[in-house]
Formats: C-alpha cells, sequence, structure tokens
C-alpha cells in the first residue's frame, strides 16, 4: 500500500525543507516540480529555455508541462513507500489530473497536508532563501510578491477541493524545523497506522 501525500503552502512556508526531512524518515519518493522544472533550466533542456521566462517572472508554467513531468516520475517509482507531492499540485486543472494519474494506477492522495505559516516571514524568509541558495525568484520582491498573490488566486482553492473529500490536515509553520517536521511525522503516522 502506498501513502501520498500533497504538501501544500505558500511559496517560502517550509514544504521543500520538511519533505526531504520525510523522505529521509519514511523513505517516501519526493516530487518537486519545481526542483525538477529548475534541473531542466541548471541542463540548459529544451524544456528549460521554454520555462526560463515564465519562472524569472514567479509565473506558473503550464499544467500540461509539469503534468508531463510528474507522470514520468511516478510511473518510474511505483515501488515506493509512497509520494509526496511538494509544489505541486498547483491548480485546480493540476489537482484533477494528478487524481486520475493516480487512479489509472489504483492509487490515491492519502492526505493534503497544509502547512500554515504566517504571511509576513513568508517574504523575509524567501529573500534570505534567495542569498543562501541563489533562486533567481528568490531575490526581488515584486516577482516573490507575484508568486504569493498566484498561489492566493490558485493554489489555495485546492484546500477546499481536498477539504470536500476529507483529505485535509494543518500543521502550524512555525517554531523550528525539527518541532515542525515532528508535528508532520505525528499527523502522517496516523495514517500509516491506520
Ligand atoms: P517552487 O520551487 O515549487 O516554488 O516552484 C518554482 C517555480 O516553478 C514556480 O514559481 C513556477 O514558476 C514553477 N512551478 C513549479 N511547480 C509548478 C506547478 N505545479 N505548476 C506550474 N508552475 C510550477
Amino acid at each position: 500500500m502506498m501513502f501520498n501525500f500533497v504538501l501544500l503552502g505558500a511559496p517560502g512556508a517550509g514544504k521543500g525543507t520538511q519533505a526531504t526531512l520525510l523522505r529521509r524518515h519514511y523513505g517516501f519518493e519526493h516530487l518537486s516540480t519545481g526542483e525538477m522544472l529548475r534541473n531542466e533550466i541548471a541542463q540548459e533542456t529544451a524544456l528549460g529555455k521554454q520555462v526560463q521566462s515564465l519562472i524569472g517572472k514567479g509565473l506558473l508554467v503550464s499544467d500540461e508541462i509539469v503534468a508531463d513531468l510528474i507522470k514520468s516520475r511516478i510511473e518510474g517509482n511505483l515501488h515506493s513507500k509512497g509520494f509526496l507531492f511538494d509544489g505541486f499540485p498547483r491548480t485546480l486543472e493540476q489537482a484533477k489530473i494528478l487524481d486520475n494519474l493516480l487512479l489509472d494506477k489504483q492509487l490515491q492522495i492519502s492526505a493534503l497536508i497544509y502547512l500554515d505559516a504566517p504571511e509576513e516571514e513568508l517574504v523575509q524568509r524567501m529573500l534570505l532563501r534567495g542569498q543562501l541558495e541563489g533562486r533567481a525568484d528568490d531575490k526581488d520582491k515584486s516577482i516573490i510578491s507575484n508568486r504569493i498573490r498566484i498561489y492566493h488566486e490558485s493554489t489555495k482553492p485546492l484546500f477546499d477541493y481536498y477539504k470536500a473529500q476529507n483529505k485535509c490536515v494543518s500543521v502550524a509553520g512555525t517554531g523550528s524545523i525539527d518541532s515542525i517536521f515532528e508535528t508532520m511525522c505525528k499527523e502522517i503516522d496516523k495514517f500509516l497506522h491506520r
């Protein structure tokens, strides 16, 4: 049995940080579309060249592009413990695509974990990450605010989509990375031990 979790949270909420820890702890497959796209850009692939300017502006790339990336990663990891979706789905359309991709493999989303981080910290966290990791889209306040606006418009509504399926769990994204991780583990353990 595979357990598949969607991590939802504003940009800078800590999804990637927590997903990395969760992958190590549970052996889940971490699927970050942002990371996949940044790899395409770094390797200067045709796809990378196609998406570079959208990402640089803090805008979303098309649902088809990310769906293709996710599909091949799902198909290549069907024997893992489960998937941690980080940064995908980001639109209602993507959530429906994901449901169908999983259904095809007789899988489904076990839960959505909402990482609830205070708005006023997000920009500061991202600017710091821009300095530490050199992410181009973290270096400019207006790009960051684009991403936060798009999150509210297109991504946050996913909470209600999964809520209607009784799949939402909220975790406070404040405090130390370790204490947030501990809370995440407690929530995930509830699903594993059902
Ligand atoms: P992230 O690392 O998840 O913050 O993603 C970085 C950037 O990649 C986003 O601002 C988007 O431009 C693009 N991106 C990542 N995931 C998606 C997605 N699921 N749909 C559309 N664009 C995405």
